[in-house]
């Protein structure tokens, strides 16, 4: 996404939070340089809250966050949490598999940040039965979907809108979409059959 069309997504979202009495927090999955060049700067400028989720295997790699960039994301208020380690789909690994990505990877982020680290977010929002018993037994005390809609303060497992250059933008309608009582049903009836899965 070209600089310009992001500062105008995030200030547009963040006008129309306040406006549909909505809080917002702007995640960033990956760990791209562009987190701390051009997202933490403009988030602190508006006051909007930020969670970042860099993949631990990419730490230092061009075009990546490096481990300082993380301590000054966390020094600046914003949450850190884990994307695993190489980016996989979480729901094709195997148990060693499954514990680089949950255990290894969050280790590694937390020796990084020099902190505990509490929260994930799953690769291509792919999870399935075996996946969340898998972080519920790691301990994260949260785990941000990409099943889209709103959240309720200290939701498990959050619901997140992902938002693209190429569709259209419109806070108000997605939030106003995300109380639709079909809505609601129907996206609590596909997270139910994915987590059965
Ligand atoms: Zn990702």
């Amino acid at each position: 996404m070209p600089r310009q069309a992001f500062e105008t997504f995030i200030r547009a979202a963040g006008d129309a939070a306040s406006e549909q009495g909505v809080e917002l927090l702007a995640s960033f999955d990956d760990g791209n340089r562009s987190d701390i060049e051009i997202a933490a700067p403009l988030l602190l400028d508006r006051g909007i809250r930020g969670a970042f989720f860099p993949c631990a295997g990419r730490i230092g790699q061009r075009h990546y966050l490096a481990g300082a960039d993380l301590r000054e994301l966390r020094g600046m208020g914003f949450e850190i949490g884990s994307h695993g380690m190489d980016h996989v789909a979480w729901t094709a690994l195997d148990a060693a598999g499954l514990t680089r990505e949950l255990h290894a990877a969050r280790t590694m982020l937390e020796q990084t940040i020099g902190q505990p680290l509490h929260s994930a977010a799953i690769p291509f929002g792919a999870y399935d039965r075996r996946v969340l018993k898998a972080m519920r037994a790691a301990n994260y005390s949260t785990v941000h979907s990409s099943d889209p809609g709103l959240n309720q303060p200290g939701a498990w497992m959050p619901r997140r809108w992902g938002y693209r250059q190429d569709q259209p933008f419109d806070f108000g309608a997605l939030v106003a979409r995300s109380r639709q009582p079909l809505f609601r049903l129907m996206t609590a009836l596909k997270r139910h059959a994915k987590s059965l899965r």
